[in-house]
């Protein structure tokens, strides 16, 4: 350090980007589509802009195959805002009272059920706190309540690097999924979903843009206390516009959709990132230095995290590894020891350095 040179960046978000898409935006900054003015000094009510929004909804809409009966948001207060809009939106469909069942497997989902306590009731039908949330906990252990109006799962808890490895199944109760660090990062099923949500900063671009997307039955419940910006159907019968929207950010995440449909969609990118947690697993499972603590059935493909045995040497693994030219390997602060954070934009070679380095460092050891 200081690095000169792009190196390959392993951070859990803000998180690497696609690097031609880094170079266009860099152009696009200074003079974007011959208006005399860059991208982030235009209008949002300018054609140009309503232009770009309408591609980048539509690539989401392409990229997700979402179906015809969802709306797409591009709102603002990532998804910690969300923790307090979906029960502000969704709460009052429960029958007696306003109430959700919250499946816990990580921190994210500690966070979403206390905000969403101070609308009503949160109940934790599961939790995996006793396996220390290394792992999703098991669906025959959920005690789901038929008077909640909805279900919360984090997809994929980027501290504990714990992702389901399936949908699962909560019958007629609409399922809301965090999926704030694995969107666009695998094949899902948007029907089975009431809601998707996630913060923009890990696979899609800077932060500052959340997207939501909702079946349309789940617009118009808002209480009325929702702040007008969460309101899902104002927002929705305002193109996301009720307020300046982060145009950047939204401009960004359209690149980014246009660099993933150009690069195979997400029907590659889940093959890539099947492919590049593996060679880390691999590396986990064939070593006496490193550990990986989450079981097997529930490994994030996103955020590989593990332990090195011996703990005197985790200054020198970051240093090494960052002389290497490889950085933000250090784990949450409240868990601990390694992440590699390897979202869509991280190219397998990032991965394959990463692998080796780890083999080498260990053989040192
Ligand atoms: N959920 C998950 C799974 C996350 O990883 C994060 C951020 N790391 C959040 C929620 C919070 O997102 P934001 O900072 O966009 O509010």
């Amino acid at each position: 350090m200081p690095f000169q040179h792009r190196i390959y960046n392993f951070a859990p978000g803000p998180a690497t980007l696609p690097e031609e898409v880094l170079e266009a935006a860099g152009k696009d900054m200074l003079l974007w589509q011959g208006l005399g003015a860059g991208v982030m000094e235009v209008s949002h009510r300018s054609p140009a802009f309503m232009n770009c929004y309408q591609d980048a909804l539509q690539n989401l809409i392409d990229l997700m195959k979402i179906p015809s009966n969802y709306k797409v948001l591009f709102l603002q207060g990532g998804a910690i805002g969300q923790n307090a809009a979906i029960p502000m939106n969704l709460m009052k469909l429960a029958k007696s009272g306003p109430q959700a069942d919250f499946i816990v497997s990580g921190v994210w989902t500690q966070k979403s059920v206390a905000e969403a306590s101070k609308y009503g009731t949160a109940r934790i039908a599961a939790t995996s706190k006793d396996q220390h949330f290394h792992c999703v906990p098991d669906r025959s252990t959920w005690d789901l309540s038929p008077d909640s109006a909805y279900v919360h799962i984090c997809d994929n808890e980027t501290v504990g690097g714990v992702e389901f490895s399936q949908t699962p199944d909560v019958g007629n109760t609409p399922l809301v999924a965090d999926i704030s660090s694995n969107i666009l990062s695998r094949e899902i099923d948007v029907s089975r979903y009431g809601v998707l949500f996630a913060g923009a900063q890990k696979n899609i671009g800077p932060a500052g843009v959340t997207i939501v997307i909702v079946r349309e039955d789940l617009i118009g419940h808002a209480m009325p206390i929702t702040p007008t910006i969460w309101d899902w159907q104002v927002q929705a019968n305002n193109d996301s516009m009720i307020n300046t929207p982060t145009t950047f950010a939204i401009y960004m995440a359209g690149e980014v959709f246009k660099w993933l449909k150009k690069s195979g969609g997400v029907t590659q990118m889940e093959k890539l990132n099947q492919q590049k947690s593996q060679l880390l697993y691999e590396v986990l499972d064939q070593s006496s230095l490193y550990e990986g603590r989450v079981h097997k059935d529930s490994r994030s493909r996103m955020n590989v995290t593990f332990y090195l045995r011996d703990e005197s040497l985790f200054e020198a693994f970051l240093k090494q590894a960052s002389d290497a030219g490889m950085t933000g390997l250090k784990g949450h602060k409240s868990v601990g020891g390694m992440r590699a954070s390897i979202y869509n934009a991280m190219p397998l070679e990032g991965v394959q350095c990463l692998a080796q380095f780890m083999r080498e460092f260990e053989r040192r050891a």
